[in-house]
C-alpha cells in the first residue's frame, strides 16, 4: 500500500495557507485513488492549530517538527525538520506546495533520501494504475505527463492548480519528531521582512482580474501630446477599486529600463508573456495593448479575455481575446472608475 505524506511548513500564526491546503486536496485524492494511506507532516514554530485546522482529512498520522528555529523560512533549518519528518513516515510519495520555501529547500531533501523530486507540478494522475504528474515546459507551451519509478518521489504542486481541501476543523494527537540542530544549522539569521505597502502591491496572484496595461498607454493621443501622468492615475484608480492585479507588456517595462517615460510602478514582474509570467486569473482585461503573440501566449491560462484597443485589426481581435472594445482606454477606463466610485 501506498504512504501519501502531505508534508508543509505551517503560516507564521501556525495555520495552514491556501497553497497548503490545495497540495493536501491533491494528496487527499489521490491517496483515495491509490487505496493508500495519508499522513500529515507539518514543521513550523508552532503546528498545532495547522494539525486542528486539517484533523478530519483522514490521516492516519500527524507528524510534526515545531519549535521557534523552524518558524522562518532557512534552507538548513527546512531542510533539516523535511527530512527528519520524511524518514518518520517512510512514505512513498510526498505532496508539499511549491511555496518559495519548500522550492528552496525540498529539492535536496530528495538527494538526501535517494529520491526524486518535482517541482511546478500542475496535477497528479492516476490513470491504468500509475500516478504520472502533469507539468509545463518552454514557457508554459507544451505540458508533459511523466512517471517515475523511483521512490520517495517529491512533488512539489504549483499554487493555484488545486481545489483546496476543506472540511472541519477538530483537536488531534500531534507525533513530535525530533530534530537536533547544530549551531551550523543556524547561522543564518532572518532579521524581518520588508514588503511594499498594499496600494504599492500591484501582482496579486489571487485577485478575481487581471488587468494588463499595454505601451498606448504611454503613446502620443489624439492631440498628438502623450498622457503619461493621467495614465498613471487612472491605472491606480481602477486597481483600487477593483483591486485587480496589473500585469504588463514587455515594450512598456523595457522602456522603463531604458530610461524613457513609462509608467512608474511597473517593474519587470508585471511582464506578461513569452520571456515574462502566465498568470492564472479567472479574467484579464487588457488596455492600450496590441495583443501580439509573444503577449497572449502568457494568457493561456486566463479563461475570459477582454480588450480595450482603438484598432479594430489589433492581435486581441484575431481570436485572442472574448471581447473586444474598440474604444479609446483613456475614455472607456475613467468611464469605468467613475462607475465603481
Ligand atoms: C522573443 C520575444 C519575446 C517576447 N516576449 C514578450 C513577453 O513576454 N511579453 C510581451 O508583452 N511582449 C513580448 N514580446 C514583444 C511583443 O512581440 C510585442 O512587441 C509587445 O507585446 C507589444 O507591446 P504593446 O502591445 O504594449 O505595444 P504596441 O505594439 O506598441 O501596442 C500599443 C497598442 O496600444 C493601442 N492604443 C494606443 N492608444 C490607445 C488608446 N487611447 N486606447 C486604446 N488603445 C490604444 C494601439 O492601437 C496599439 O495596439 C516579445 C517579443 C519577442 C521577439
Amino acid at each position: 500500500m501506498e504512504t501519501i505524506l502531505f508534508l508543509t511548513h505551517t503560516e507564521t500564526d501556525g495555520s495552514l495557507g491556501k497553497p497548503a491546503l490545495e497540495a493536501l486536496g491533491a494528496a487527499n485524492r489521490l491517496t483515495t485513488a491509490v487505496s493508500g494511506q495519508l499522513v500529515v507532516a507539518l514543521f513550523g514554530e508552532t503546528v498545532q492549530p495547522a494539525a486542528d485546522q486539517i484533523a478530519t482529512c483522514g490521516a492516519t498520522r500527524f507528524l510534526a517538527v515545531s519549535g521557534a528555529e523552524f518558524g522562518t523560512s532557512r534552507y538548513a533549518t527546512d531542510a533539516a525538520a523535511a527530512e527528519a519528518l520524511c524518514r518518520a513516515a517512510q512514505a512513498s510519495i510526498i505532496i508539499a506546495p511549491a511555496t518559495s520555501r519548500a522550492n528552496r529547500s525540498l529539492p535536496s531533501v530528495a538527494f538526501r533520501l535517494d529520491g526524486s523530486v518535482d517541482t511546478h507540478v500542475t496535477g497528479i494522475l492516476t490513470e491504468g494504475g500509475k500516478i504520472s504528474t502533469t507539468r509545463w515546459y518552454y514557457r508554459q507551451r507544451m505540458e508533459a505527463v511523466q512517471q517515475r519509478a523511483k521512490r520517495p518521489w517529491l512533488i512539489l504542486l504549483d499554487p493555484g492548480t488545486q481545489t483546496p481541501w476543506s472540511g472541519v476543523a477538530a483537536t488531534v494527537q500531534v507525533e513530535l519528531v525530533p530534530v537536533a540542530l547544530s549551531d551550523k544549522l543556524k547561522r543564518t539569521t532572518v532579521t524581518g521582512t520588508r514588503e511594499p505597502s498594499a496600494d504599492a502591491q500591484t501582482i496579486r496572484p489571487d485577485a478575481a482580474l487581471l488587468f494588463v496595461a499595454g505601451a498606448g498607454w504611454t503613446k502620443k493621443q489624439a492631440d498628438g501630446q502623450t498622457h503619461v501622468p493621467e495614465a498613471e492615475r487612472l491605472i491606480l484608480n481602477f486597481l483600487h477599486a477593483t483591486r485587480a492585479s496589473l500585469g504588463s507588456t514587455k515594450s512598456l517595462v523595457d522602456w522603463g529600463g531604458e530610461g524613457q517615460a513609462v509608467l512608474s510602478f511597473l517593474t519587470h514582474f508585471n511582464q506578461v508573456g513569452q520571456t515574462g509570467s502566465t498568470p492564472r486569473h479567472p479574467k484579464g482585461l487588457a488596455a492600450c495593448c496590441h495583443g501580439e503573440e509573444p503577449h497572449t501566449v502568457g494568457w493561456r491560462f486566463v479563461t475570459e479575455r477582454r480588450a480595450v484597443n482603438l484598432d479594430p485589426n489589433c492581435g486581441w481581435a484575431r481570436g485572442k481575446a472574448d471581447v473586444l472594445y474598440v474604444a479609446d482606454a483613456f475614455a472607456v477606463i475613467s468611464k469605468v472608475n467613475e462607475l465603481l466610485a
